[in-house]
């Protein structure tokens, strides 16, 4: 994915229909887009139909462009925009928009939904912000997971590299995404503490520190003349974390006694009463897990989870264990925390995987990605007894310090079959806790709005469920119902002396898909045809033609359409209709070419499949010339 292609271009209407383009062409100098042709991508705005959101505030007539020319009119005014992870957990990213300045609030990725066959992330649509490209001033990162970094490598040419600024273990991670991407040389990136203030322009912004389960993660105050927000960043409580480092509960009460306007809080634990475990109780459970075991010991946890990689490297070095690493992504991030120091494992107790085999079980504990199941991941291939060091046996313990995903369910189920079947004892959450989420619970979220005590509330990062969920916690904590946003991606809150005003305007998003080496949009040709072959199959029909005529009969074959038995029924009809196709184009236009021949057999033998069997698989005729 080394090719990125140019979102401008593609506004600029050089890929059409979204299609994803093949290769992309010298980059255009930095520009303005005239107006027409913001115009232009007005009407493209599609949502996904199964997106539709019955009771939004989104009325679909209003677009980026006239959007524009009234922030310009009325500079006297905060302008909030998030243009992602409010309809899904994910892609998060916020624009913040004051007189001729933007700021952005991190530019994460989202993993694709089920449906969205063969693509790889979704990031946010950032048309809007293209189109503003020179006022952008800065990117923010509250913290260096995916959700929240992930984008950054296929928008920040578009963007013409903006500043990130960022915690100094949120910038190593974004670091590394832009290596990847050889982006790294053009970008600037700036470390930010909790102590001094940054300013772009009249947006003054202070950083405080929030527990998560990676470390170094931040939440902001935002300080404009027409009034102040407050960002949470994913968060939640918890007094003994794993890394030690305390959230900044007197800076974020500081902020709620200066007045904080309007608060965007984290919603992704909003449906669970109580408070989000502490990461200590999880690490005093792994340390009795690692205690009782006598055979090896394999530990599977995100591999952004540093502080209690930490912990467990201590346990592992008490009790005479070593450590080896296992799955790319743990190996680099171990590598690089180490080298940011947010890791120190005690000495000695890293040991190569390679070497994992020349110690005796019981001094042998492997750190694994691979805890949702993902198929190429480390505990996969043990699972299927096909990692290279380490094959799986009776006497093997694997901990799955994770819970599965939404969605994941079913790999990890599969997963714990295959280690089981090869013989290891697995303890995971349902037997004891061995692991706790990263976003703060119910109690949590109050507490953050009892700190900031904010004027309004718009819960953020979450689908509308989770986040309808937080948003009835405000008028528990004395935050006035009507002053309790539900917002959608591309929704505009104004924020004018303090007071907030729900625009009822839409920048309008769109579902930008990165799919390989290319970008585009959901609805594509592309996408239809990836999802008509994985419900319903392909019909491949060859017909020979010489000069016109058809040469022999069509040969039909199918994958993944129907059983033989159906399929034997119909075949003599679908060669007849394609054979009728070809003829009666023939005697219209002798001229006829080899693509239209294919259109019209693809309209024929699709038309009778959906007839005779209420089916609509990928038809795909090819005319071969003899
Ligand atoms: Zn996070
Ligand atoms: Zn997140």
């Amino acid at each position: 994915m080394k090719k990125i292609d140019k979102l401008s271009q593609w506004l600029k209407g050089a890929v059409k229909g979204g299609d994803a383009p093949k290769a992309s062409s010298p980059k255009p100098k930095a520009q303005h887009p005239k107006p027409q042709q913001q115009k232009k991508t007005g009407h493209q705005n599609q949502k996904r139909s199964h997106k539709k959101k019955p009771g939004s505030h989104s009325p679909k007539k209003k677009t980026a462009a006239p959007a524009q020319k009234k922030s310009q009119m009325h500079n006297n005014v905060l302008r909030i925009i998030p243009i992602g992870g409010l309809e899904e957990v994910g892609k998060n990213c916020m624009i913040i928009e004051y007189e001729r300045d933007i700021v952005i609030i991190d530019m994460g990725f989202q993993f694709p939904e089920d449906e969205m066959f063969g693509v790889d992330y979704v990031i946010p649509d950032i048309q809007y912000l293209v189109q503003r490209r020179k006022r952008i001033r800065a990117i923010l990162i509250t913290h260096g997971h995916l959700d929240h970094v992930g984008a950054l490598p296929y928008v920040m040419e578009d963007l013409g590299f903006p500043v990130i600024y960022g915690s100094k273990l949120s910038l190593g991670l974004c670091k590394k995404q832009l290596q990847e991407r050889n982006l790294l040389k053009q970008s600037t990136l700036k470390e930010v503490n909790n102590k001094d203030t940054y300013t772009f322009g009249k947006i003054k912004v202070d950083f405080f520190r929030v527990n998560h389960s990676i470390p170094d993660s931040m939440g902001m105050a935002i300080r404009t003349p027409e009034g102040t927000m407050v960002h949470t960043g994913d968060f939640k409580f918890d007094f003994t974390p794993a890394d030690g480092i305390e959230a900044d509960i007197g800076k974020m009460s500081a902020i709620g006694k200066r007045g904080v306007n309007i608060m965007f809080s984290d919603s992704t634990n909003a449906m669970k009463p109580g408070h989000t475990m502490s990461e200590r109780v999880v690490g005093e459970n792994l340390r009795r897990a690692i205690e009782r075991v006598e055979g090896r010991i394999i530990i599977a946890c995100f591999a952004s989870l540093i502080g209690r990689i930490q912990q467990i490297l201590e346990f592992a070095h008490e009790h005479n264990r070593k450590v080896f690493v296992s799955g790319g992504s743990m190996v680099r991030n171990v590598k690089m925390a180490q080298e940011l120091g947010f890791l120190k494992p005690p000495r000695g107790v890293l040991k190569d995987i390679n070497e994992v085999n020349n110690f005796p079980d019981n001094q042998v504990l492997v750190i694994t990605t691979g805890s949702q199941g993902e198929p190429m991941a480390a505990l996969s291939r043990m699972a299927t007894a096909s990692h290279r060091q380490l094959k799986i046996r009776k006497g093997d313990t694997v901990v799955l310090s994770a819970s599965p995903i939404i969605g994941n369910e079913s790999a990890v189920a599969f997963l714990m079959d295959g280690l089981s079947r090869l013989g290891a004892n697995i303890v995971h959450n349902r037997i004891m806790d061995v692991h706790t989420s990263g976003h703060g619970q119910q109690e949590d979220l109050k507490m953050m709005m009892a700190l900031i005590k904010p004027d309004n509330l718009v819960p953020i990062h979450g689908n509308h469920f989770m986040r309808k969920a937080h948003a009835g916690l405000g008028p528990k904590v004395g935050i006035l119902e009507k002053n309790v946003h539900m917002m959608d991606n591309g929704n505009v809150i104004e924020l004018r002396k303090g007071k907030v005003t729900f625009k009822h305007e839409d920048v309008g998003v769109r579902y930008v898909v990165i799919d390989g080496l290319g970008q585009g949009d959901l609805g594509s040709v592309v996408q239809k045809e990836r999802e008509a072959m994985a419900k319903n199959g392909v019909v491949n029909i060859v017909l020979k033609m010489k000069k016109g005529k058809m040469v022999g009969k069509p040969v039909v074959t199918t994958h993944g359409f129907v059983y033989k038995k159906e399929l034997e029924k119909i075949e003599a009809d679908i060669v007849k209709k394609a054979v009728d196709a070809v003829n009666k184009l023939h005697a219209k236009d002798s001229r006829a070419r080899a693509h239209d021949y294919e259109n019209v057999v693809r309209g024929a033998v699709s038309g009778l499949i959906l007839k005779r069997l209420d089916r609509r698989p990928l038809v795909a005729p090819t005319v071969l010339h003899v």
